[in-house]
């Protein structure tokens, strides 16, 4: 039987789009930077309770697509972390601006991401079975930007989308979610979310915590590293500051946009935090 995390892991490290060449880098110091260490991969049965649960106006809401929406005969959910690698991370520590290696981490990272994704889906259909991708398939939305939602039926439903990496990432077993909302695993929350819904029967990855928030100590570290304000241990994060922070970053420096301070210098950059193993 395959190995799933083993594939992704082989592709992650000899694909060429996981290093910035000469010809994109943002500045000369970035060539030849990698963009991604070695991944982790999480499982969940596609009819696990969880995803239903998911729709709850308190989770991500009724607009949340189950599994079997996306592929009927779906049986399995395969979500994967990829880490930004050391560079990546610690040169957006300092200052308030995203560093250049942040600013490639998020745009060039994101089409990495999808790159990974179209990989694993072309290997299951090898393998004989069905895979989709729910963020590149049309059905897919999402809502960044407060009043924003083109969906009149519901124009509260801002900050949201039809299927939510990080949630999907918590119920295939990949961490817990933090103050900052970012989801935390093993190797941190300082990295970018994929998934696909396949009717490959994959066995299950066992879920570590029972808590949403296990692995977070609440130290506020987070908090204390926003540019915009946006995060407190009273509220958790507000979604409209921490969006027009990014919309600025965008005008700054197009065609790239980012921030991630709230996921650098803090305890759970690229591990859980002391004390919060399990
Ligand atoms: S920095 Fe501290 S409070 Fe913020 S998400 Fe990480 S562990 Fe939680
Ligand atoms: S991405 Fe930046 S603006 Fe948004 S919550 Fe994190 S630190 Fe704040």
């Amino acid at each position: 039987m395959t190995d799933w995390r083993e594939e992704l892991a082989r592709f992650v490290a000899e694909a060429p789009g996981n290093v910035i060449g000469p010809e994109r880098a943002l500045a000369p110091e970035w060539a030849g930077l990698r963009l991604y260490e070695e991944p982790l991969v999480g499982t969940a049965d596609a009819g696990d309770p969880l995803f239903a649960a998911l729709q709850a106006p308190e989770a991500v809401g009724p607009w949340f697509r189950v599994p079997g929406d996306w592929l009927p005969g779906a049986r399995t959910v395969l979500s994967f972390f990829l880490p930004f690698s050391r560079r990546v991370r610690e040169s957006n520590i300092p200052g308030r601006d995203p560093s250049g290696g942040w600013l490639h981490g998020r745009v060039e990272g994101q089409a990495f991401l999808m790159e990974a994704c179209r990989y694993l889906k072309a290997r299951l259909e090898a393998e004989g079975y069905e895979a989709v991708i729910p963020c590149d398939c049309p059905e897919f939305w999402s809502v960044g930007r407060a009043g924003s939602n083109p969906r009149a039926w519901d124009p509260s439903a801002s900050f949201t989308s039809v299927w939510s990496e990080r949630h999907v990432a918590y119920v295939c077993g990949l961490g817990t979610f933090g103050l900052s909302r970012g989801l935390i695993t093993e190797k941190g929350q300082c990295g970018r979310f994929g998934s696909l819904v396949t009717t490959a029967p994959l066995p299950a990855t066992p879920r570590p915590c029972t808590g949403l928030y296990d692995y977070c100590t609440r130290c506020g570290a987070c908090a204390a590293r926003c540019p915009a304000g946006a995060i407190s241990l009273a509220e958790g994060k507000a979604h409209p500051p921490c969006a027009a922070y990014l919309a600025e970053t965008g005008r700054r420096f197009p065609p790239r946009y980012g921030c991630g301070k709230c996921q650098v210098g803090v305890p759970c950059m690229s591990r859980i935090p002391l004390g919060r193993e399990k």
